[in-house]
């Protein structure tokens, strides 16, 4: 028998703020006579919209890879756009970038 399972994205849908969620089912793996968790896709949970990947990231705010802390930068902001980017490391803090 198979198990659906819906596991939490932090996502939100567009088109009504409803949570997004993977729905995951647990499918019979011949190969390895065994259950594996197989993922189905990324749903609104509240209006059924599918999507293909997770919308989120959008507002999320770049955190310093030193110290955690929130940068003034959007996840989506270009590289080229940003401040204290350090190649291949990530994203620096103001504070952090000055040591
Ligand atoms: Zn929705
Ligand atoms: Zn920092």
């Amino acid at each position: 028998m198979e198990k659906k399972m819906e596991k939490s994205t932090g996502g939100k849908c567009v088109v009504c703020s409803g949570e997004i969620v993977e729905v995951i089912v647990d499918e019979w793996d011949d190969l390895n006579e065994r259950f594996q968790e197989v993922s189905k896709g990324f749903y609104c949970k509240k209006c059924g919209l599918k999507y293909a990947f997770v919308p989120k990231g959008i507002e999320e705010k770049e955190k310093c890879v030193v110290c955690g802390k929130e940068t003034q930068y959007f996840r989506n902001t270009p590289i080229d756009k940003r401040e204290h980017y350090v190649e291949g490391v990530g994203q620096v803090c103001e504070e952090c970038a000055i040591e």
